[in-house]
């Protein structure tokens, strides 16, 4: 085998791993389930709240673990119980947009869509910074869904690790499930959006395991600064 024959090649191998790096790149800005990274970090979100009871206790265990998390409120939620989505970010925590009436997106007109986020940014925002992240109810969505949430400045975040809290399963099963998936980057799906739930008590217990492994807890627009995919892509760009 010649030199340049080598180079040749080493070259066509590269160049298709730059095309890998900008589809993962392209489908990443689409729909975020996980965060490709090596690093120890992963991002707890906290659904369909906030709820009288259920949010409170779930404040209270990050407070007292010092978690910060991501909550994707209701609009609903947030009009009935603004003082709650006040408290999440006084203590820190990202809020990003789960809808106003939780429906399935994918089954309404572009109309109804639009509404959905107007209602939802309307009761959120004189309480939280403009979120940026949106999370579509039961994690259903189109084309078109996903469009006007890029127009309105949002990245679609979905989740990697779901125990089915909401399905009040016992506590410990909340906990297995997530300790047996948990991966560097995964976004974990929790909810307070009802109550009784066996999350506040999972969600203490699985912050301290996974902090005996070596994780540490970020939001949900941190762990994106993580994505090594990204910038070994940008790295792809700066060499060619
Ligand atoms: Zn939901």
């Amino acid at each position: 085998m010649n030199r340049r024959y080598l180079m040749l090649c080493t070259l066509a191998v590269m160049i298709v791993l730059a095309g890998v790096a900008e589809r993962q790149l392209a489908d990443d800005t689409q729909v975020i389930s996980k965060v490709p990274t090596t690093h120890k970090v992963v991002a707890i979100t906290i659904d369909d709240g906030p709820n009288y009871k259920a949010t409170p206790e779930m404040l209270a265990v990050l407070k007292a673990k010092n978690v910060r998390a991501t909550f994707f409120v209701l609009g609903q939620n947030a009009e009935h119980l603004p003082g709650l989505v006040a408290q999440e970010v006084a203590d820190g925590h990202e809020i990003g947009v789960h809808t106003y009436s939780h429906p399935s997106l994918s089954k309404l007109s572009p109309q109804k869509v639009a509404e959905e986020f107007d209602k939802a940014e309307k009761a959120i925002a004189a309480i939280a910074p403009k979120p940026t992240l949106f999370r579509p109810p039961g994690g259903f969505y189109n084309s078109q869904v996903t469009e006007i949430a890029r127009q309105r400045g949002y990245a679609v975040v979905l989740w990697s690790i779901d125990p089915r809290d909401w399905s009040c399963p016992p506590m410990a099963s909340v906990v297995e499930k997530v300790l047996a998936e948990i991966k560097p980057g995964s976004i974990i799906l929790l909810h307070d959006g009802q109550y009784p739930l066996p999350t506040p008590l999972a969600l203490g217990i699985i912050i301290d395991r996974l902090r005996e492994r070596g994780y540490e807890f970020v939001t949900v627009s941190e762990l994106f600064q993580y994505n090594e995919v990204r910038h070994s892509f940008s790295m792809f760009n700066r060499i060619f």
